[in-house]
């Protein structure tokens, strides 16, 4: 199907803009080498594990971080030999009175592993997660003895969930890891070269990324499209509107 639309502004994924969906036609040397890693290196992808528990661990901090006594190894080739838990038990809104939920999430730079496995041997996929939140499980353990028992739900997001759901390259959490310099500026511009009526916003524009970058370029995109059109650019506060 077919909009018509005067001008396009993207804000999916940088690398499925621009060599999925534009078919890699609007690129020039610099686009090609940051494609290339010769640039900047992705942003971690995360493996997160979300546990619901029939007690609400309301007499442990909310968020804690601790060594373990073994690493818990992942098969994308990490391993970690300290877990950070975070209990969510400060919102009511996300278990029932009296449980709650707890998260462990990790940094790897191989989300290529998990997104290539679901894709290839769906069920060696399901077993490496099973394993993995086991292994986990058994690490919470000798931190909070009995939380085995109060398991009543696990879900494991992994780089390959994260890629289903935000189409995010190799499932980067947060675009490109800023490099050496900091204070450079981003080679990931609003617009691409020979493409008129055409923009881009997203946290790929500026390395490190997150949701602030994400908000600053929808406002900056918005700045570049006013400019175009001649318009003022305002900011209407919501008690304003
Ligand atoms: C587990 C995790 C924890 C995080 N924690 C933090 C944190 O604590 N603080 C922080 O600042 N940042 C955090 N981030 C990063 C932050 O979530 C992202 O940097 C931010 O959401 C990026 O916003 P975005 O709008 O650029 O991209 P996205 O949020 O990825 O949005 C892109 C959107 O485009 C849609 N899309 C893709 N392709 C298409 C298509 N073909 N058609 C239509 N829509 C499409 C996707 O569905 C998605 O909704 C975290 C990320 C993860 C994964």
């Amino acid at each position: 199907m077919t909009h018509l639309c005067d001008d396009v502004l993207s804000t999916a994924d940088w690398y499925k803009t621009v060599f999925e969906y534009l078919k890699g036609e609007f690129v020039n040397e610099k686009i090609l080498k940051l494609r290339d890693g010769k640039l900047l290196d992705l942003y971690y992808s995360v493996l997160l594990v979300t546990y619901g528990l029939k007690r609400d661990y309301k007499e442990h901090p909310h968020f804690l971080r601790f060594p373990t006594p073994v690493s818990l190894v992942s098969p994308c080739g990490k391993s970690w030999d300290r877990l950070e838990t975070h209990f969510y038990h400060y919102d009511p809104t996300l278990a029932p009175q009296g449980k709650t939920v707890m998260a462990c999430s990790f940094y790897t730079t191989n989300g290529k592993y998990w997104i290539d496995l679901r894709k290839n041997d769906r069920a060696k996929y399901r077993e490496e997660k099973k394993k993995f939140t086991d292994s986990l499980a058994d690490l919470l353990e000798l931190k909070f003895p009995g939380i085995k028992d109060d398991i009543e739900m696990v879900d494991f997001a992994t780089p390959a969930t994260i890629l289903r759901y935000t189409n995010n390259w190799q499932g980067s959490a947060q675009g490109w890891l800023p490099g050496e310099n900091i204070a450079a500026s981003s080679p990931v511009k609003f617009t691409l070269p020979g493409l008129s009526h055409f923009y881009y916003a997203s946290h790929w524009g500026q390395p490190g990324g997150g949701l602030p970058i994400a908000v600053i370029q929808g406002r900056d995109v918005t700045k570049l499209l006013c400019k175009h059109y001649k318009k003022d650019f305002r900011v209407i506060r919501p008690e304003q509107s």
